[in-house]
This record gives structure tokens, sequence and C-alpha cells, in this order.
């Protein structure tokens, strides 16, 4: 066989449906954050970043930079091993005991990422637990899916933030087996949220476990931080919770937080918790201080939403098709993959402003879009240059208007 052929002609599909993902080359400049030098053909430009997910700014905040430095002076690079052989930083401890005490839980366990920790807990919750059924909200994150898939337990998928489709199927099993509901608080290229207490409901009523990704939602929702669960009262209700350390955190890493015993018996089977090195000292030591700072920026919180906000607003005042979203997402309608990727490089090239194109698998077929994320750090001159800009592409592509 000739495998490359089979390589190249794979790409040339993808390629042909205006599916191809090209990264762009950036240099983040820490303290000029969403500013930052993108390397391209012509040489290098400074450029407004407006899709990051480091929601807060966090990445280059000052206690998290300081806090990452000494641990890197104390402790040295990596963690030199798995969790069980000599891996376990005293790092580690404290940010698994401050993420319990953020979620309210008895516990929380770390991962290298949020990836890993859906797929890690899912993927071990779903093969140990006998006649285990995993229902799974239609719009769930790959992440999730991946793990539901490898448990090999039997999966029901319930129409996305639909607790009575739920509720329907969840009443065709027989009573007393063991099902777990998995589901998002905000879904990320949405920006819908998802109805909790209505879902714990639910869960109540048959005996199930729910498993909530509060990955867009953490640091930014709830009076410290703890995601839409705190801010809806609702944390305790919930079976686990599964965070990341990079987004509104801004370093990296992932962690579920539940009972002793839940968490305890992840990292006791769970194989991408058990069988990889642990994230380095000094990166525990900032998603801590990342975590410590946010419990206390209410102010920043609220900065972030009126942000949010106030785009939502000048976008549809000039006529550009923000798609409704009940969170500090803000996704703009194109419709068609290609126009998708010519608007995002027109913004780049002619206006210095980067928003990545979303096609599809991310995103369905005809719904591809220009996904905006402002953050506390926008200021109303860069979205004066935001309007402005989208307002020319879209009459230069002739693209589809706000009804
Ligand atoms: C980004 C994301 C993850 C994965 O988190 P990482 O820490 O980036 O690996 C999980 N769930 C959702 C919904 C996400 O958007």
């Amino acid at each position: 066989m000739d495998y490359e052929s089979f390589f190249a002609q794979q790409l040339k599909q993808l390629r042909s449906e205006g599916r191809y993902r090209v990264f762009a080359d950036l240099e983040r400049e820490a303290g000029q954050f969403p500013v930052a030098r993108l390397h391209a053909k012509g040489g290098e430009r400074r450029i407004a970043v407006w899709c990051s997910n480091d929601y807060l700014g966090m990445g280059q905040n000052a206690d998290v930079l300081a806090a990452m430095h000494r641990a890197l002076d104390r402790c040295g690079a990596g963690a030199g091993g798995t969790r069980n052989i000599s891996g376990t930083n005293h790092y580690h401890v404290l940010l698994e005991r401050e993420l319990a005490d953020l979620h309210h839980k008895e516990a929380a366990l770390l991962f290298q990422s949020g990836w890993i920790a859906n797929m890690t807990t899912l993927s071990t919750i779903g093969r140990m637990l006998p006649g285990c059924v995993i229902f799974s909200d239609a719009e769930n994150h790959n992440s999730m899916i991946e793990g539901i898939v490898h448990s090999r337990a039997e999966k029901r998928i319930f129409r996305h933030n639909d607790p009575h489709d739920l509720e329907r199927q969840l009443r065709t099993i027989e009573p007393g087996r063991a099902a777990l509901i998995a589901f998002e608080s905000v879904y990320s290229m949405d920006g819908d949220i998802a109805p909790i207490a209505e879902i714990c409901d639910v869960a109540e009523r048959y005996g199930a476990m729910t498993f909530l990704d509060e990955v867009h939602a953490v640091g930014m929702y709830g009076a410290r931080g703890g995601g839409v669960a705190e801010r809806d009262g609702q944390m305790q209700r919930l079976t686990l919770i599964q965070g990341t350390l990079a987004k509104a955190f801004g370093v990296v890493g992932g962690y579920i937080a539940g009972s002793a015993a839940l968490c305890d018996f992840v990292r006791s089977f769970g194989t991408g918790f058990i069988f990889s090195s642990a994230m380095p000292p000094a990166v525990a030591a900032g998603a801590l201080a990342s975590v410590r700072h946010l419990k206390s920026r209410q102010d920043l919180r609220q900065q972030h939403q009126e942000r949010a906000e106030t785009l939502k607003r000048r976008l549809t005042e000039a006529g550009i098709p923000v798609m409704a979203s009940a969170s500090h997402i803000v996704p703009v309608l194109v419709g068609d993959p290609v126009l998708c990727k010519q608007a995002s490089d027109t913004l780049l090239f002619d206006y210095g402003i980067y928003v990545q194109p979303i096609n599809y698998p991310t995103v369905a077929r005809g719904t591809e879009r220009l996904r905006l994320t402002p953050t506390p750090l926008h200021t109303d001159a860069l979205m004066d240059a935001l309007v402005m800009a989208m307002r020319a592409v879209w009459r230069q592509l002739g693209l589809r208007r706000a009804a």
C-alpha cells in the first residue's frame, strides 16, 4: 500500500471542504494580553487575540507568575515520575485540597489536562461499575464522548439541555440499575447553560449519579469561581464536578472533585491517571495561586460579564448575526466553512484581529461561526476596532446579516 498517498488524499479532502486547520503562529507577550505577536509569511506583526480561552487573562497574572517562578527555583523543572512513583510533589497535594474546597467536596484529583480528566474518569467508572448505563447530553465535548465509548458501558444520548428527554429515557431502565448522567454547564460553542437543578432533580428521582463538566465556567461563575453549579446553589447535589486549569485559571491541567471514596477509586483504577507522569510542580503552583486569587475576584467576574454583554449589544447594533448565548461566549454565525475561513483570514491579515474559524466537526455543518471571547482586558478601543473591522468584512464578503 502507498501509505503516503493515503495520508495526502485525506488531507486534500479536508482542504476541499474548507476544514483544514491552519494554526496561527503566535508569541504571547506577558503584560500585553490580548495583544500578541503573529509570525506569518510576510514577517512579524502585533495582533489582538479575540478567541483565547484565557478568559480572565490569568495567564499573565502577577501572583501566578511569581508562584511559578518560586516553585521552579525551589523544585526544578519536572515532577520526576508518576504520582505513585516519586512524582507527587507537595504543590499537587495543596492544589487538590484547594480544588476540593473550591467545590465544597471531600476530595479532588489532578490530571495533566481536562481532556484526560474526562476520558479517564468516565471510562473508569463506566468500565468498573457493574451494569452501568451512561446518559450523555447530545452536545457533550469530545473528551466525555471518548471516555464513554472507551468504557464500553451502555450509552444513551439525551436531547441537549432537555431534562424531560433525560427522564423519559431514565424511566425505561431497570429500577436499581447503576446510571450516570454526564453533561456540561456552559457549552463552549453556543454559550448556552445547562438547567443543572432540573437535571439533578431527575437524577435524584432515579438514583443516578451526576458528572458535570464545568471547564468553561470555573473561575468565572459563582461567588468564589466554583462555576455555574456554585452560582445556582447546586454544587452539593452533583456527584462529580470536573474542571480545567487551562482556561480561566490560565495555566494547564484538569481535575475532578467529589467524595473521598470516588476520587480514591479513580486514583486507584484510572489508567490515564496511574500510568502518566505528574504535572510539573511549577504548573501546580501556578494553578494553585490562580484558583486562590480568583476566589476573591468577584470584580473581575463582573467585568468579564459586562464586556461580553457590551460586545453582544454592539455587534447586534451593527447588524452582525450574534447567536443567542447566555454566557461570556459570543458566537457569530457565518454558515459556510469556506467563507468562515475567509472572514477569519481577512480580519487577521487586513485588520490585525485574530478570531479562529470554527467549522465542522467542532460545530454542525451550516452553523460555521466565529467564536469571540472578550475578556476584562479587551478595552473599548479594541472593541471599536473589532466592530469596525467586522462590519467591513461582512460587507466585503457579502456575509449573512442579522435578521
Ligand atoms: C477544553 C475542554 C475540555 C478539555 O480541557 P483541557 O484542559 O483543555 O484538556 C474538556 N471539556 C470541555 C467542554 C472543553 O471545552
